[in-house]
């Protein structure tokens, strides 16, 4: 069996999250999706709030779990025997990014994987932070972010 490990800030999942996560399920017969607990990153949402929304997309699958992590990644991975680590490319600027931090983790824990899943064009310029940044203006994120979440997502970034 082998399983994968979705980490991300999450705040809040977008429709470009779901992406990855949707192809992620069909490649692995277990997938693990874990919310990075930060005490040094602001996030909007609180990190209940996260796990929840992202309860709410997925709804329940036997093959899939909504986790939260705190410390290294690697770690983590490690301790749940996860065999990939899958990760969204967006647009080139992501790469970097993601080559660094890639790396690290490598040598950190050289058994662990980590794929990297392009996204689809019309994703490739979506972030949580976009959508953080137009819902608290009152703009329209009706596509930005799954429609079992929207109400609750437009409320909450309109009252910050
Ligand atoms: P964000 O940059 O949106 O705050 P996270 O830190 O929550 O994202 O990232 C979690 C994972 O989801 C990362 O691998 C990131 O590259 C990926 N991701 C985020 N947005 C998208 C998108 N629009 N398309 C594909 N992958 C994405």
């Amino acid at each position: 069996m082998k399983t994968c490990l979705i980490p991300g800030s999450f705040d809040p999942i977008t429709v470009g999250h779901l992406d990855i996560i949707d192809r992620a399920t069909k490649l692995f017969d277990h997938t693990i999706i874990s919310v990075m607990h930060n005490v040094k990153k602001k996030c909007i949402f609180t990190l209940e709030e996260r796990m929840e929304l992202i309860k709410k997309v997925v709804g329940e699958r036997p093959d899939v779990e909504v986790t939260y992590f705190d410390g290294l990644m690697v770690d983590y991975a490690r301790a749940h025997h996860v065999d990939v680590v899958v990760r969204g490319l967006r647009a080139v600027s992501d790469f970097e990014y993601e080559f660094q931090i890639g790396a690290l983790n490598h040598q950190l824990y050289p058994e662990l994987e980590t794929i990297y899943l392009m996204t689809e064009t019309k994703y490739a310029f979506l972030s949580a932070s976009m959508v953080r940044e137009i819902g608290y203006y009152g703009g329209n994120i009706r596509d930005l972010v799954p429609p079992q979440i929207y109400d609750e997502v437009r409320e909450k970034l309109l009252k910050k």
